[in-house]
C-alpha cells in the first residue's frame, strides 16, 4: 500500500479510528440556517462516506456570550443535542465519527455581549467586551462542561476544545488580552487555569470513553503571546487534565501572517507540532495547508505527527480518503487554498461552498444525476467554466466534445499558474485533465470553432464559454511600444524594464505586481525562505515566534507603480481573507500605489496621467494593461440566430468580477440541469 502511515489505525484506548486523517472544523454558515440541520448532516455524511477518520465539527458557542455572531450556533440545552442527533446519526450511519468543537469567541465575539479576562477590544472586531468576573468565569467553565455533556447526549464521539486562534481561551492566556490580577491573571499558571479547568472538569463529567481533543496554540504569531516553554507547559498540564488528543493552533485571526492562504507552503508549521511531539505522551494533530495524501504520508512516516488535519480539503473532494486509499491521487479535486468560497464566504455571512466543487454545502440542492436522456453536447472553450460543464455533463452520460483553441486546457487558468504563490492551480488542470479521460469527454485541442464549422454538426446542445478578452484601452500612444498586456508577460514571456506603470489595481494588476517584483526565488515552495520572509523563528526562541524578527526578503528586481482611477484602498476587491496579504506583498517590495488619476498619454518618456488637476509625467520603461476583461462570445447570437439550443457560461456570459468561482458555479450547474 502507498500510503500505508495514513492507514495504520490509531487506537485511543476506548475507540479505534481506522485512519489518520481527520476533517478539521470549519464554521459553514449552514449551522445558523432556518432547518439547516439537514443539510449539515448531508454534508458531513457525504464526508464519513468518503472515509475520513474522524470529523471535527465547526465552533459551536456554550453560551449566548460566547457567539461568534448573533445566534450563531449553541448548544446549550437538550433541545440543542436533540436537534444535533440527526447529524450525528447521519455521520455514524456511514460507519463515520465526529467530535463536536466548543469554542467560545470571547472578544472575537460579533456582538455586544461579547466577554474577554479585560475590557480590551480586538482590532479586528468593533465591540469591546465585558470583563468577566470570577463568577463569570466559573459560570463559564460550567457551561462548557454542559455542553460537552449536552455533546454526548447528541451522539458526539467526543468535543474538541478551541484553544487557538485568539479565542476566548487563548485571551486568558496571553498577557496583553489579560490584565487581571487575581486567580486567572498574572502569573502564566493563573493565565492558563481556565484552559486547565475546562479539560479537567469536562473529562471528570463525560468519563474516560469520550474524546477530548484541545486545539492548542502552539505559535500565536502576535506581539507578547506565548513562548515556546510556556506552550510546552500547558500542553503538559492539558495531558494531565485528560486531553485524548492534541491538535496544533497557528496564529490568531488578528495576526498578520498568514497561516493557510494558497502563498503559504505545504505543511508550512508542522515543524512546530514535531517540535511538540518530543515533549507530549498523547496522540498530536498537525494541521495547515496540507491537501495532498503525499504530504500527509511523509509527515507521518517522518514520525513529526500522529494525525493529519485537513479542512478545506474535504470542501474540495469528500472523497479525499476514498481516493488516497485507491492510490488514485490524481482524481483528487485539491483544494487551491484560495478561500474564495469558503472563508470568504463565511467572513461575509454566506454559506461556505467551494471555488473548485460547487457541491460543497450545496449536497441536498446541486447534484449530479445519471441522464436518462442522453445527448450530444458541444462545449465550446476549455477554461474553468468549460471543464466544469463538459466534465459533469459527461459523468452523468452524454456525449460530450469539448474544443479549444489552445494546445492545452485550463483558459486563463494557464496564466494564473505563472504567478509566485498559485502553483496549486496546476492541481485543478491536472484534475480536469483526469476528468476528461475518466468521463470521456472528446477533446479537440488546437480548434478554433467557428459558425462556420459549428452549424453543420448535429449536436442537441452547444454551450460557449468561450472566455473573455482584455479590455482594450483609448489611451493616446496605447499601440506604443512600451505598452503590454499582462497576456504579453504571463503567456509570452516578453521582456519587461526596470521602472514599470500598472494601468488597473483588480486582482490581475496585483497578480501582475506580484509577478514583477520576483527575483526568482519561489517562497511559497520553500518553507524555510517563507518563514524568513514574514519573520517567523524556526528556532521558536522568539516569543509567539515572531518577537523582535525582522522579516528577510529578496528585493525587488523592478520599480513597480500601480495606478487606478477610483478613490479607496488599493485592492479593496480582492478577497476578504487574503486581499491583505497581497498589499503587504506589494508593500514589502515597495511598490507604489497611485489612484485617483487619468491617463492621459503614453510615449518615449513614460505615462502621462492627470491627479489633483494636475498633469504629471511617471518615466518608465513599460506601461502594463490590467484593465478588466470583456466577454468573447461571438459565436453566441449566430448560434441562437440559427435556432440552435445554446447556452452561455462564465466569461463570455459575464466578464465583469468574474472568477473562476462563478465559471466552475455557472458551468456545473447548467451541467447538472442539461
Ligand atoms: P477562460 O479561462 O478565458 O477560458 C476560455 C477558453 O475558451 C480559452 O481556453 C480559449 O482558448 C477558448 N476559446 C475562446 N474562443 C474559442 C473558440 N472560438 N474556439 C475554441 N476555443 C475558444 N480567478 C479566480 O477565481 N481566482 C484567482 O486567483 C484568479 N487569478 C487569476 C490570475 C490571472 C493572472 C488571470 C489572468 C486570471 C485569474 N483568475 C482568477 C480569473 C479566472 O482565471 C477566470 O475567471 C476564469 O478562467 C474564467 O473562465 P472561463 O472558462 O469563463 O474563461
Ligand atoms: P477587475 O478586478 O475588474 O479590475 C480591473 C481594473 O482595471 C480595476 O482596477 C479598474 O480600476 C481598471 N479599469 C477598468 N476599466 C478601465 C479603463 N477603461 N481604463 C483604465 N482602467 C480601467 O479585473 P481583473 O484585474 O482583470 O481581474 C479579472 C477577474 O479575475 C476579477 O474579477 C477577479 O475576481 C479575478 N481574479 C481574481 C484574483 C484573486 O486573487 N482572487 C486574481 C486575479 C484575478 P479603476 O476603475 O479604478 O481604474
Ligand atoms: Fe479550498 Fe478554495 Fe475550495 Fe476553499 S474555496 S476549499 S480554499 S479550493
Amino acid at each position: 500500500m502507498k500510503y500505508k502511515h495514513i492507514f495504520t489505525p490509531l487506537d485511543l484506548g476506548f475507540t479505534i479510528l481506522k485512519n489518520r486523517i481527520l476533517m478539521g472544523s470549519m464554521h459553514t454558515g449552514l449551522e445558523e440556517e432556518k432547518n439547516g440541520v439537514d443539510k449539515i448532516a448531508a454534508y458531513y455524511a457525504e464526508r464519513a462516506k468518503g472515509g475520513v477518520g474522524l470529523i471535527v465539527t465547526g465552533g459551536i458557542s456554550p453560551n449566548i456570550q460566547g457567539w461568534t455572531a448573533p445566534f450563531s450556533a449553541r448548544m446549550s440545552t437538550e433541545k440543542h443535542a436533540i436537534y444535533h442527533q440527526k447529524i450525528t446519526e447521519a455521520v455514524h450511519k456511514e460507519g463515520g465519527k465526529i467530535c463536536m468543537q466548543i469554542l467560545h469567541a470571547g472578544r472575537y465575539g460579533y456582538h455586544p455581549f461579547n466577554v474577554a479576562p479585560s475590557k480590551i477590544k480586538s482590532p479586528i472586531t468593533p465591540f469591546k467586551p465585558f470583563k468577566l468576573t470570577k463568577r463569570g468565569i466559573k459560570r463559564t467553565i460550567n457551561d462548557f462542561v454542559n455542553s460537552a455533556e449536552l455533546s454526548k447526549m447528541a451522539g458526539y464521539d467526543g468535543v474538541e476544545i478551541m484553544g487557538s486562534e485568539g479565542y476566548l481561551i487563548n485571551q486568558f492566556i496571553v498577557k496583553k488580552t489579560n490584565k487581571r490580577n487575581d486567580d486567572f491573571g498574572g502569573e502564566y499558571e493563573n493565565r492558563i487555569r481556565l484552559a486547565i479547568e475546562i479539560i479537567r472538569q469536562i473529562r471528570e463529567s463525560v468519563g474516560t470513553n469520550f474524546i477530548i481533543i484541545y486545539r492548542l496554540s502552539m505559535l500565536d504569531l502576535v506581539e507578547s503571546g506565548s513562548n515556546w516553554q510556556e506552550v510546552v507547559q500547558l500542553g503538559k498540564e492539558i495531558e494531565n487534565a485528560g486531553a485524548t488528543i492534541i491538535n496544533t493552533g497557528i496564529g490568531w485571526h488578528e495576526s498578520r501572517i498568514p497561516t493557510i492562504a494558497t502563498s503559504v507552503p505545504r505543511a508550512a508549521f508542522t515543524w512546530v507540532t514535531k517540535k511538540m511531539k518530543e515533549e507530549l505522551s498523547i496522540p498530536l494533530i498537525t494541521s495547515n495547508r496540507i491537501n495532498m495524501p503525499e504530504t500527509a504520508e511523509k509527515i507521518l512516516s517522518e514520525g513529526d505527527a500522529d494525525i493529519i488535519s485537513m479542512a478545506r480539503p474535504f470542501l474540495s473532494d469528500p472523497e479525499w480518503v476514498n481516493k488516497a486509499k485507491e492510490e488514485k491521487d490524481d482524481e483528487i479535486n485539491t483544494c487551491i487554498a484560495c478561500n474564495q468560497a469558503c472563508l470568504d464566504h463565511v467572513f461575509q455571512q454566506k454559506v461556505a461552498s467551494c471555488l473548485v466543487n460547487p457541491r460543497a454545502c450545496h449536497e441536498t440542492e446541486l447534484n449530479y444525476h445519471p441522464t436518462k436522456n442522453k445527448k450530444k453536447i458541444a462545449v465550446v472553450g476549455a477554461g474553468p467554466a468549460g471543464l466544469s460543464a463538459a466534465t459533469i455533463a459527461a459523468q452523468r452520460g452524454h456525449f460530450v466534445t469539448l474544443f479549444d483553441a489552445n494546445n492545452e486546457i485550463g483558459g486563463q487558468f494557464n496564466i494564473a499558474k505563472q504567478i509566485p504563490g498559485k502553483e496549486e492551480f496546476y492541481e485543478t488542470l491536472r484534475y480536469f485533465k483526469r476528468q476528461i479521460e475518466i468521463n470521456q469527454v472528446n477533446l479537440k485541442l488546437n480548434t478554433k470553432v467557428s459558425i462556420e464549422n459549428l452549424k453543420d454538426l448535429d449536436f442537441e446542445e452547444i454551450i460557449i464559454a468561450t472566455g473573455i478578452e482584455p479590455r482594450s484601452l483609448k489611451i493616446d500612444g496605447i499601440n506604443h511600444s512600451k505598452v503590454l498586456s499582462y497576456i504579453d508577460i504571463l503567456k509570452h514571456k516578453k521582456p519587461v524594464g526596470k521602472r514599470v506603470a500598472v494601468i488597473g489595481a483588480g486582482g490581475i494588476g496585483f497578480d501582475v505586481s506580484e509577478y514583477l517584483t520576483h527575483q526568482g526565488q519561489v517562497t511559497s515552495t520553500n518553507i524555510d525562505a517563507w518563514l524568513k520572509e514574514w519573520g517567523i523563528d524556526k528556532s521558536l526562541e522568539a516569543r509567539a515566534g515572531i518577537e523582535n524578527v525582522k522579516p528577510e526578503f529578496e528585493a525587488s528586481p523592478r520599480e513597480v507603480f500601480m495606478f487606478k482611477r477610483s478613490k479607496g484602498k488599493f485592492g479593496s476587491k480582492l478577497g476578504k481573507t487574503t486581499g491583505w496579504i497581497h498589499r503587504a506583498n506589494l508593500k514589502k517590495k515597495n511598490v507604489q500605489f497611485i489612484s485617483e488619476v487619468s491617463y492621459s498619454k503614453i510615449d518615449d518618456i513614460g505615462l502621462h496621467y492627470i491627479q489633483n488637476n494636475e498633469t504629471k509625467i511617471l518615466e518608465v520603461d513599460n506601461v502594463v494593461i490590467c484593465a478588466g476583461q470583456v466577454p468573447l462570445k461571438e459565436l453566441y447570437q449566430p448560434l441562437l440566430d440559427l435556432n440552435k439550443n445554446v447556452h452561455v457560461i462564465g466569461g463570455a456570459d459575464f466578464a465583469s468580477e468574474l472568477d473562476a468561482k462563478r465559471a466552475i458555479n455557472q458551468g456545473a450547474r447548467l451541467a447538472a440541469e442539461i
